[in-house]
Order: structure tokens, then C-alpha cells, then sequence
């Protein structure tokens, strides 16, 4: 539709849209680009007004061009949640809770799946493959099915259960990994060439980003055009992060918002922090985590493929990385669902933590408006409930 090129991240190269892409030459993701000023004419506030309440309201900056192509379970447009209780309890005047939760297969991950999988099936792909933490195996196997198309699913063997029934359940090939998200990765470009894989990793094909981007066009909209000064997100490979920044350029150029930016905060579990220890250190790429390990299953990504992107919007927004303790998280779930009836999971429980200490050392202002992201349902770890959070 409005799709112009898909732009190199790292070294700009530009390639034409229509094809079917995985990484730049240079081994860096691709962006898609849109003619911005062509989507304005008809993304307008009171067009959204009359559409239906998920992410593909936003059409015209989304990369699949027929409405035919598109796969979807009714994705996106989740509540913004306001948290006085919460927000008075931690001393800051205003704070909300976007609850990922709402999401088919419950979690945000079913953003990116939703658009990747349209363009797979627009580009004539059918067998495709995700190494995944979990989550992301358990919506790519919901959207191929949806699709008719096929998916193969690598996940550590310790993953959530929930997340290897649900794809079990989908009817994808679920491979069991001695080992981490990274490991998987290896066993997926070793089967590729053989099993003719279309890999549908987080940044290694251009679109997952385009739908969780949406999530930024979606606070924009809840908050009746404001930006929120501070945003707080649990971040593992960091799609989300890196898609909403892309979206606050895109709203400027559509004219919706101005320069104003929210401060980005990333948070991870201290057992897996590889973007906090780069930030701290001023570095700009972030180097492996060994012997990564966290509760929070979606941040156990030892070494991101976007982090160059990561530190540099942490950076430019002067927000910041913070990281977490297990057991700060445990005690979080516990308190998100008792204050705010809110059963979260681990990856987004992080973010309480992560702001009282910020709210602590006087990083972010009592006066801030604060939106946290609860990305998943807590229903999915149902085997922490059962074990490290047993009565
Ligand atoms: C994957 C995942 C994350 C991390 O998301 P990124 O955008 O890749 O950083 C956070 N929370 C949950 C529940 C996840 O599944
Ligand atoms: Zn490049």
C-alpha cells in the first residue's frame, strides 16, 4: 500500500518492497519506510474513530497490501489502564498499565506474528520457523494455523509449559532445545536449507517490528494525543521497543504529535542483562550474556540482534536500562494482582520493581505521567505459580 523501500538499519541500504527479505547484506534488520504524507490524507483521528478495535485500524502503516492477505485473531487495541491505587501506593501522579494480556494466545507477541504471518502468506511463503524463549512460538504457531500455513517451533525444554502445549495444540512441530534461545537459533539455520525454512525471528525478518509498533500508535490514541514522559518496557530482543520509537517518528511525520518523545526505560532480570550492563558501560553494542537465567522466561535473550538500535533510543530519549531481581518480580506478580487484580506476567511485573527504584533515586519525577507494559498473561506461567510462588 504505502510501502516505499525496506532501509537497513545499521548502513541505510535501501531495497525495493515486494520481495521476500530476511537481513541486510550487512547482517543488520530491516525497517520498512512508507510515504508518510500519502497514509496522513486518510489516517486521520476521526477516520479511527469508526474503525474496529484492533491494530490493523492502522492500515495505512502496515506493510501488507490487501485486506485478502490478511491473518488475523482480532489483535491489538489492548486496555490502557489507569492504576491510582498503584500509582498512589508508589507516590507518582499518574500511572497505567498497557495490558498485553489481551492479546490472542496472551501476550503482545501475537502483534508481530499477526503482520509477519500476513506478509508470509502475501509473499507466497509456507513453511515457516521461530526460535523462541516461548511466547513467540506459541503465536506463530496460532497465526500459521489460522493461515494454513506450516510452522516449526524450536524452544528450550525448560520453556513455560503453557507455551509448548499451546503450539503442540496449533499443530506446529515443536523442537525441544538443551539450551537457550540462542541455541535454538542454531538448530533453526542448521535445518533451514534442508527443511526450506522462511525464519521468522524477532528482527531477522522485517515485520514482527510493524506490529508491535502499533502499540505506540495505540498509547498515542488512548491518551487522546499526548505522549507519556516515561515508558517502561521489559525487554528481551527489544522488537517492541525499537517498533514504538519507529512509530513516535512516524506519528510526527503524520503530523498526529510533535518532537516530544516519551523517556524509553528498559527493564530486565539481573540474570540476563546484557542491555543494562552495555548502557551502564556507555557501550553501544551489547556483548553476550553467559549463563543466562531469569524466571522471566521472554528476557532470557543473551545477546540481542538489535541492541545497537536499543542503546541508541535509551539513549536519544534520555530514559535508561534498569535490571531486576527474580525475586523482586515474584513479589511484583503478587502485588500487580492483589492492588490492581491485575494477574501479570514475570516480563511485565518487572517494570514495578524497576520503577520504584527509579521513583527511589529520583530518575523519574513524582510528576510523571508513567505507562508501564504488561505484555503477557500470567496464565502462562502457571508452573511459577505452582512452584517459586507455592504458598
Ligand atoms: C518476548 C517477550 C518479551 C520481550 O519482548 P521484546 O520486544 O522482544 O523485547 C517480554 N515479555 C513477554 C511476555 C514476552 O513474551
Ligand atoms: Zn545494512
Amino acid at each position: 500500500m504505502n510501502v516505499t523501500a525496506l532501509v537497513c538499519s545499521k548502513c541505510q541500504r535501501w531495497y525495493p518492497p515486494g520481495r521476500i527479505y530476511q537481513l541486510c547484506e550487512c547482517g543488520k534488520p530491516l525497517l520498512v519506510q512508507y510515504d508518510l504524507q500519502r497514509a496522513a490524507r486518510t489516517l486521520t483521528r476521526s477516520a479511527l474513530a469508526l474503525r474496529a478495535p484492533t491494530l490493523w485500524r492502522y492500515r495505512e502503516v502496515l506493510p501488507v497490501d490487501e485486506d485478502a492477505a490478511i491473518v488475523s485473531l482480532g489483535e491489538g487495541f489492548t486496555p490502557l489502564l489507569a492504576c491510582p491505587r498503584l500509582a498512589a501506593r508508589l507516590g507518582v501522579r499518574a500511572l497505567f498499565i498497557k495490558d498485553e494480556s489481551a492479546n490472542p494466545t496472551g501476550t503482545f507477541k501475537a502483534r508481530g506474528m499477526a503482520v509477519a504471518v500476513s506478509m508470509a502468506r502475501q509473499l507466497g511463503l509456507t513453511r515457516l520457523a521461530v526460535p523462541s524463549a516461548g511466547n513467540a512460538a506459541g503465536a506463530l504457531a496460532a497465526y500459521a494455523a489460522r493461515a494454513g500455513l506450516e510452522a516449526d517451533v524450536f524452544m528450550p525444554r525448560d520453556a513455560p509449559v503453557a507455551n509448548r502445549r499451546e503450539a503442540e495444540a496449533y499443530g506446529a512441530r515443536v523442537i525441544l532445545v538443551d539450551g537457550l534461545i540462542t541455541e535454538c537459533a542454531r538448530r533453526l539455520a542448521e535445518e533451514k536449507g534442508a527443511r526450506g525454512y522462511f525464519d521468522v525471528s524477532t528482527l531477522k525478518e522485517p515485520y514482527r517490528v510493524e506490529g508491535k509498533k502499533t502499540m505506540a500508535y495505540e498509547l498515542v490514541e488512548q491518551l487522546q494525543g499526548q505522549v507519556p514522559d516515561v515508558i517502561l518496557y521489559p525487554t528481551g530482543g527489544g522488537t517492541g521497543l525499537i517498533g514504538m520509537w519507529k512509530a513516535f517518528e512516524e506519528m510526527e511525520a503524520l503530523g498526529w504529535i510533535g518532537p516530544e518523545r516519551p523517556r524509553m526505560f528498559a527493564v530486565q532480570a539481573s540474570g540476563c542483562a546484557p542491555i543494562v550492563r552495555a548502557f551502564q558501560q556507555g557501550k553501544t553494542e551489547a556483548e553476550a550474556e553467559e549463563r543466562a537465567h531469569t524466571i522471566a522466561a521472554g528476557l532470557r535473550v543473551p545477546r540481542p540482534l538489535g541492541d545497537f538500535l536499543i542503546l541508541d533510543i535509551l539513549r536519544r530519549s534520555r530514559g535508561g536500562a534498569v535490571a531486576v531481581e527474580d525475586q523482586e518480580i515474584l513479589d511484583a506478580m503478587r502485588e500487580l494482582a492483589r492492588v490492581e487484580g491485575l494477574f501479570a506476567c514475570p516480563e511485565g511485573a518487572a517494570c514495578l520493581p524497576a520503577l520504584k527504584r527509579l521513583l527511589a533515586q529520583g530518575a523519574i519525577h513524582p510528576h510523571a505521567c508513567v505507562v508501564l507494559f504488561n505484555t503477557g498473561s500470567g496464565l502462562k506461567y502457571l508452573d511459577l505459580w505452582e512452584t517459586a510462588l507455592a504458598p
